[in-house]
């Protein structure tokens, strides 16, 4: 289940429709498309808005009516369920944001999984009526509170961390990667 596919659009739909209709072979997929962030806070950045049609990390929204209509597009591609952004270093969509996102997705009877790092976006998220948190590597006791008393996943991808931490390019990355993997509740 690859929580949204980085720039390759609805590629992943399609992969999973020709699965599932015996065109290839391979295993059965739940799919996220483009996931959803805020302008300026996903891949890849310190790219001009003046280059038009760039693939990106996500679908970029600022505002209310945007969120909805990035919401509505993927649904409408046959979303399995979506991935958004709450946080990237700091708090993204607002709270009215991720309201209006997984209000539409619910409806569709589909679930939203929240990427949400900070005690700040973690807590939006679950105001939002997340039905999962993505990560939550700097979730603070108060926040992880929230999450059991909502009854909420948290998902500690804790993998990546530790492919992160092996793969560091230089010893200061590498203490931030294991700090963070300690957060995670692991070593
Ligand atoms: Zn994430």
């Amino acid at each position: 289940m690859p929580l949204e596919n980085e720039g390759s659009g609805f590629a992943d739909v399609a992969l999973r429709d020709a699965i599932r209709q015996g065109l290839v072979e391979g295993p059965r997929m739940l799919v996220a498309t483009r996931g959803i962030a805020t302008v300026g806070a996903y891949h890849p950045f310190g790219t001009s808005p003046d280059v038009k049609d760039l693939p990106t990390g996500a679908q970029f929204v600022s505002g209310v009516e945007e969120a909805r209509r990035a919401a509505r597009e993927q649904l409408g591609q046959g979303v399995d369920l979506l991935k958004v952004y709450a946080d990237w270093a700091t708090p993204t969509l607002t709270v009215d944001e991720l309201r209006v996102i997984i209000g539409e997705v619910h409806k569709a009877k589909r679930k939203v999984a929240v990427h949400a790092m900070t005690p700040e976006g973690i807590r939006n998220a679950l105001a939002a009526g997340a039905d999962s948190i993505e990560h939550g590597h700097n979730a603070d006791r108060a926040a992880l509170e929230l999450i059991r008393q909502k009854g909420v996943f948290l998902v500690p991808t804790v993998g990546i961390l530790e492919a992160l931490v092996d793969r560091a390019p230089d010893a200061a990355m590498r203490t931030r990667f294991v700090a963070r993997l300690a957060g995670a509740g692991r070593r």
